[in-house]
């Protein structure tokens, strides 16, 4: 069992949040089609023969690409590997992307599963955020996508953003659970170094939202979620029936996954490998015959950190049995030890030997989890 992860990294315009590796430059896209295909090739084996069961067009904008290249990419994964009959394939896109012709034929190619990055309803912060659609779009899209067929849908939005109040997000969450949409994946904003919001946020013309403004929209978000039924699997996703992202769940629960374009990264229990995170080199490097990703060899102590950094973020948690089966009495020792404090202050808890945060420390994960880490 393994996912394939393929990065499209074109994008028509850059949002001013966003750290992916992407580019406005299209004119490569022919070139990186060809690449990729040849990619597909040369990694076959990451994966040793494992039945793929999932397939993330993710980027950058894969909605950008035509339906002839998608049909090329898919039917190289078709030839290369065992595809499951099963296999759940995702398409990212934007809502700009997604004309009805559009939907018909991404549906053709037997992509099913639609993640669409709303981000927000309010006009002025999408216009803020450089998105090239808006709010009467975004809901339209939606209403398409269902009448083509598409059942599984996933919604993206932000929050925490400069200026958004928590009536106003209240407001956006209303509109997803109104939507026939099956699963949700809200992030709180980053100022990444390198893009404009973090610019604008250091030369004080755009300024942040406290820390008590970002627990609270956290805090409307589950209760939100909870009162529509929608599941909080993982810190940031929710879902609808059990209907969760199986891709990203293979991320969470350690399955191997190969990642294929510039800057995707792929993990098969052994190694992590990252790939060149520049399209121009990437493409240079596969016709050359050259090198184009970089590798980690897993030790015990990367494994059981990654084991924890992703269990914990879950419902699935960390189960004290596969710790000490898996990485033995003294890492297991290393872990109960030091979730002691943040049980005893209700950040975390424990029930038949699965540990999980609660709300209050989910909104502090990163730092629990740097402190779960085996050095
Ligand atoms: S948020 Fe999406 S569309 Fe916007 S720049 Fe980033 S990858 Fe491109």
């Amino acid at each position: 069992m393994a996912g394939i992860y393929l990065h499209i990294p074109f994008c028509r315009q850059k949002c001013y949040y966003c750290d992916f590796y992407k580019t406005v430059n299209t004119s490569l896209t022919s070139k990186f089609i060809t690449a990729l295909q040849k990619e597909i090739i040369l990694q076959k084996n990451y994966l040793s023969n494992e039945n793929i069961e999932t397939i993330y067009f993710g980027g950058g904008t894969p909605s950008v690409l035509k339906i002839n290249e998608i049909n090329q990419i898919l039917s190289v994964i078709n030839q290369q590997f065992k595809v499951s009959t099963n296999v759940e394939i995702t398409l990212e896109a934007n809502p700009d992307d997604l004309s009805k012709d559009y939907l018909n034929q991404i549906y053709q190619t037997g992509i099913h599963r639609l993640s669409i990055g709303i981000q927000s309803f309010q006009d002025k912060l999408l216009k803020k955020m450089n998105r090239r659609h808006n709010s009467g779009q975004a809901l339209k899209v939606v209403e398409n996508a269902v009448k083509t067929g598409f059942n599984n849908i996933s919604v993206d939005l932000i929050y925490g953003l400069p200026g958004l109040t928590n009536q106003q997000w209240v407001n956006d969450l209303e509109n997803v659970f109104k939507l026939p949409v099956q699963h949700l994946s809200a992030y709180h904003l980053t100022y990444h170094k390198g893009t404009a919001f973090y610019t604008w946020l250091k030369k004080g013309s755009l300024k942040a939202l406290n820390e008590n403004e970002s627990i609270s929209q956290f805090k409307l978000l589950v209760q939100k979620a909870k009162e529509n039924d929608f599941e909080q699997y993982e810190i940031s996703n929710f879902a609808k029936d059990r209907m969760y992202s199986k891709h990203n769940s293979f991320y969470w629960m350690g399955i191997k996954y190969l990642g294929l374009g510039p800057s995707a990264h792929s993990y098969n229990g052994i190694s992590r490998r990252w790939n060149v995170a520049n399209v121009e080199s990437y493409i240079k490097a596969i016709d050359n015959g050259l090198n184009y990703w970089e590798e980690e060899i897993l030790n015990e102590a990367n494994k059981y950190n990654e084991y924890i950094l992703t269990r914990i973020r879950t419902i699935w948690g960390v189960s004290l049995n596969d710790l000490t089966n898996d990485f033995g009495v003294e890492k297991a020792e290393h872990f109960v030890k030091n979730i002691k404090k943040y049980i005893n202050n209700r950040m975390a808890i424990q029930n038949k030997g699965i540990y999980t945060l609660t709300e209050k420390g989910m909104f502090v994960s990163d730092e629990i989890m740097t402190n779960l880490m085996y050095i």
